[in-house]
């Protein structure tokens, strides 16, 4: 039989080709972190080999060579979510990092009592504790957009809720717990016509679908690289430029400054002014290879594997006695949560992990989401290019036959 050209990419994530463990690693716990194929680590290797200095500081060939490399990665993510221009690409330490940044430039600056919050039940903690802060020091207040039985944002609720009070709307993409895709585009429309902005958590997002930041018409939009296939430590935000050029900046330092002034805080435009302190260069260039390795495989063509893994999952996790997986949302992506009655969901999880499958359970830092499903916590399962058919069958067979 021909070999599947998923287990042809396999081959090129060495972690994945560990024996360290017996029996090897199945990695099922990509909507934590994804696995990072060879061309992300060469590209890690070869920056630090041929070309580390610090960026836009320095007059010599090495700091050239850096600067010139953040700025073809700022070029490649502003093509990659389709911005209009790459000075709204503002790098930062990830999802978490872009999404404090809003609230603590455009919510300090726009927030005032008794405006209105709008957040998505499904909110990961990095999306709803920035926003519960700033709302508790201005006196603003958080309302909740309610969830269906399957798992879907209420939109009869999201209509009711926006009123000319409404001056945030904190959206989740995809949630990381049910994988529910949310109706972006119609929500943001919904959300500027009373006038409010629209802050997209896109950290689950950028794994499994192309995004399009215009044809969204996102006022900010926030991603990590390493779920994306890229190294920790960096991430973007996305805004549009009309107002990152009227926000101050988050944090102080180094590079954001104009160099005339040195002490008058004539700040750089955007997107330095947000870029305070030496960058994670290494990890921005690593993000740039991550980028290309997506976009060699192709949206479409992930999307097609990772369907037909989680339509086969979904199926064979419903032969387990006691098994539910919860939320049914259409569309999906190839996250599934489930809980197996009269077993917690982290004895599940180390049953598995004896046996080298590796997955995520707990409260998947959405406590707002397991307070409205009425449990603790669950085992989550999240796919990526690399899994396959063969590890499902392997998942299923410790589900049945070997959980205590
Ligand atoms: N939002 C969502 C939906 C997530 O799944 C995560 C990561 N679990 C985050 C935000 C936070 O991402 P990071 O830890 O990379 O900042």
């Amino acid at each position: 039989m021909m070999p599947s050209p998923f287990e042809e990419i396999q081959k090129r994530f060495p972690i994945l080709q560990q024996q360290r463990n017996k029996p090897p690693l199945i990695y099922l716990d990509n909507a934590a972190t994804t696995q990072k194929p060879q061309e992300v680590l060469d590209a890690l290797l070869d920056y630090y080999t041929t070309s580390n200095a610090n960026t836009n500081r320095s007059a010599h060939h090495l700091s050239d060579l850096a600067s010139y490399q953040v700025a073809t990665v700022r070029s490649q993510v502003a093509q990659f979510i389709n911005a209009a221009t790459s000075t709204s690409v503002i790098f930062t330490a990830g999802t978490t990092a872009s999404l404090n940044l809003v609230a603590n430039t455009y919510g300090a600056q726009h927030l005032n009592a008794k405006d209105e919050i709008i957040i998505c039940k499904m909110a990961h903690h990095s999306h709803l504790l920035p926003w519960q802060k700033i709302a508790q020091e201005k006196g603003a207040i958080l309302r909740y957009i309610p969830l269906t039985a399957e798992g879907h944002l209420d939109q009869v609720t999201f209509a009711s809720l926006l009123n000319p009070r409404t001056k945030i709307v904190a959206l989740t993409y995809i949630s990381n717990v049910l994988g529910t895709i949310n109706p972006l585009k119609q929500m943001i429309a919904a959300a500027h016509a009373q006038q409010a902005i629209v802050v997209v958590d896109a950290a689950q997002a950028s794994p499994h679908l192309s995004i399009d930041v215009q044809d969204l018409d996102c006022d900010f939009l926030a991603f990590s690289g390493h779920k994306s296939y890229g190294p920790t430590g960096v991430g973007v935000l996305y805004g549009k430029k009309e107002l990152l050029d009227t926000l101050p900046p988050y944090q102080v330092g180094g590079g954001m400054v104009q160099p005339d002034n040195t002490f008058q805080l004539a700040y750089e435009k955007p997107p330095y002014r947000f870029e305070a302190g030496t960058l994670p260069i290494a990890s921005i260039v690593g993000l740039g290879a991550a980028i290309a390795f997506l976009e060699r495989v192709t949206y479409p063509t992930l999307q097609v594997h990772e369907q037909e893994l989680l339509t086969y999952a979904t199926q064979a996790l419903t032969t387990i006695p006691g098994l539910r997986i919860w939320g049914a949302p259409m569309p999906k992506v190839g996250i599934i949560s489930f809980t197996i009655e009269d077993k917690h969901p982290l004895d599940i999880g180390v049953a598995l992990a004896m046996k080298g499958i590796a997955v995520r359970t707990g409260h998947h830092c959405a406590a707002p989401l397991m307070a409205h499903l009425g449990i603790q916590g669950t085992v989550r399962i999240s796919f990526a290019v690399y899994n396959t058919l063969a590890e499902i069958d392997q998942l299923i067979d410790v589900l049945a036959n070997h959980l205590f």
